[in-house]
């Protein structure tokens, strides 16, 4: 079984060379290949996990909170996003990451001025510790519904932060809405990274005008790729690509270049996040990469017969 044995023996140098905080969000580390190069930019699985989570620190260290758009704020950290979405019954929050930062989080968004226990429903965009292992303390805090896709169940069950319950309040299914107060957002099933990873749409005014925000799921492929996951990630790539989007954001802010567009922000100026043109560039990183993975798999499965 020359195949498995290879798998096993790649798994294992990359647990040895991963921070044990990625190893321990993300479900193992990530190989130094395939490269995809992708406008300009080379890429493989580990440089895309270390770009997604930075540091310990960069994991734990809140970025400056700012305004995105409209009634839509960025309340995370260096490298684990978390979104606030004001309306008129009350917040929104999109991701409390490790439960270590739900403090972190909540001094953002005191910061902007807005109360932490104004959070009414807090949503997520895939079961995995760095996005939702702080749900049962926001609840705990705020009193929040929480709100799961339904093929994410079981995954956010095992995230049993101090042995808690992962609290679920109400399931949804694909294309789901999520109403509070004059805000209404859609859940979209883009499953391949988790069963249930969960792209969120909505939109947003700025001067007159109304903005498709869309809040991207990682589509980041698993290091062995089933057919399965293949077919869910096949699926996910078409939806996004069909989402009317003018405001690309995702569950890490480099997936859609927070740092950059955030240095650009300046009073009076163009709004650096309304980026329609890069509504698709994490999409065909991943896809490019999960492709070279496939074909990687099936080389060495070729090797093997
Ligand atoms: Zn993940």
């Amino acid at each position: 079984m020359p195949r498995v044995r290879s798998l096993t023996w790649v798994a294992c140098l990359s647990v040895a060379l991963a921070p044990a905080s990625i190893l321990v969000a993300q479900g193992g580390g990530a190989p130094n290949h395939p490269t995809v190069t992708v406008d300009g930019a080379a890429y493989t699985p580990q440089s895309i996990l270390t770009r997604n989570m930075g540091t310990a620190a960069d994991q734990a260290t809140a970025f400056p909170p700012h305004k995105i758009i409209g009634n839509i704020y960025y309340v995370g950290t260096r490298t684990l996003s978390s979104f606030l979405i004001v309306t008129s019954s009350g917040n929104i929050l999109i991701d409390s990451t490790y439960e270590r930062n739900v403090p972190t989080i909540s001094g953002s968004v005191e910061q902007l001025g807005f109360k932490f226990s104004d959070i009414k429903i807090l949503l997520g965009n895939h079961a995995h510790g760095d996005h939702q292992e702080g749900d049962a303390m926001v609840k705990s805090l705020t009193g929040a519904q929480i709100v799961a896709m339904a093929e994410d169940v079981p995954a956010l069950q095992g995230i049993k932060p101090g042995g808690k319950e992962h609290p679920i309040d109400r399931i949804l299914h694909d294309g789901d809405r999520v109403t509070l107060g004059d805000v209404t957002l859609v859940a979209h099933l883009t499953a391949g990274h988790t069963h249930g990873g969960t792209t969120w749409t909505t939109t947003a005014q700025e001067a007159g005008k109304t903005y498709n925000v869309v809040f991207g799921c990682s589509l980041r492929a698993p290091n062995a790729i089933s057919p399965d996951v293949a077919a869910e990630l096949t699926r996910s790539f078409d939806v996004v690509r069909h989402l009317p989007c003018d405001v690309p954001l995702g569950d890490h802010p480099a997936e859609y270049g927070l740092q950059e567009k955030y240095a650009r922000v300046k009073p009076g100026g163009a709004n650096p996040f309304i980026d329609a043109a890069g509504c698709h560039h994490e999409a065909d990183i991943q896809e490019a990469m999960f492709h070279a993975i496939l074909a990687e798999q099936e080389q060495s499965a070729g090797r093997g017969r």
